[in-house]
């Protein structure tokens, strides 16, 4: 089925109305939930996520802690309704290795040193599926680790680069996952400029690869702006609060 699905009409639109070059619909909240010391709500496109993060905190159990720097745990799990066929609430396989792939992506921006003998845990649920999860994840899970007041080296960006019908597109939905001909998930640390996650199911050319980066680092460093941008929002809704209750 791959590869033989149209994706791309005659005027080289994507089932969605996109442009190739064009990213879904960004939205990002910081602080939405009050239990936890960081937290995010994000949608992109028809994918919504939200992550809490707890931490830098003591280890439980102390057998895993780190006498020479704190470790992150990372739970991706998707919501039994967020998918079109019921999800099992049981982690799969799937869910795990997310989990890891994530954790793996954030871990190089986190000054894991300053905090030893803690763990700080980012717990992400999905409460609807449509492609790309793990990037909208990492967006959500790496301003959660911000509001969280994690030390960090920068912000973690996401997005991926896909192939469909033979041409390179930004941001494949659950439908071009499917029936598209490759898929690309990448991380950035955009003003660092250093790649966290680079992961690839089909094939590229060299030059696919290299205009694919290309393409993945102009959207990242727009998703970098509402990243802050949400941060911000956050601190400013704060600040007014505290002057309401002044005057
Ligand atoms: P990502 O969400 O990062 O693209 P995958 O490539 O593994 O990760 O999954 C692609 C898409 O497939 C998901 O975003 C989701 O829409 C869909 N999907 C994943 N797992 C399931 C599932 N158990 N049932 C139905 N759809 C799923």
């Amino acid at each position: 089925m791959k590869g033989e699905v149209k994706l791309l009409d005659e005027n080289g639109l994507r089932v969605d109305g996109r442009k190739p070059d064009q990213m879904r619909e960004l939205k990002i909240e910081v602080g939405v939930l009050k239990n936890a010391d960081g937290s995010a709500y994000l949608e992109l496109g028809n994918n919504k996520v939200i992550v809490a993060v707890y931490g830098p905190r003591e280890v439980k159990p102390r057998h895993v802690e780190l006498p020479n720097r704190a470790i992150i745990r990372c739970k991706y799990a998707m919501a039994p309704f967020s998918v079109e066929e019921r999800k099992s609430p049981a982690p799969s396989r799937r869910e795990i290795e997310l989990s890891k792939v994530i954790r793996e992506a954030l871990e190089p921006a986190i000054f894991l040193e300053a905090y030893p003998r803690t763990s700080i845990d980012v717990f992400i649920e999905i409460l609807e599926a449509d492609g790309g999860t793990r990037t909208a994840s990492i967006n959500a899970a790496s301003v959660a680790l911000a509001d969280a007041g994690i030390p960090m080296r920068d912000l973690v960006s996401a997005i991926a680069v896909g192939k469909i019908n033979g041409t390179l597109v930004i941001d494949l939905n659950g439908i071009e996952d499917q029936y598209g001909d490759g898929d690309m998930p990448i991380a950035m640390m955009p003003r660092l400029g250093l790649i966290t996650l680079l992961q690839a199911d089909g094939s590229f050319t060299p030059k696919e690869l290299e205009r694919a980066l290309e393409m993945a680092t102009k959207t990242m460093g727009i998703i970098y702006q509402k990243q802050k941008k949400a941060l911000k929002e956050k601190y400013l809704r704060i600040a007014k609060e505290v002057m309401e209750n002044v005057e």
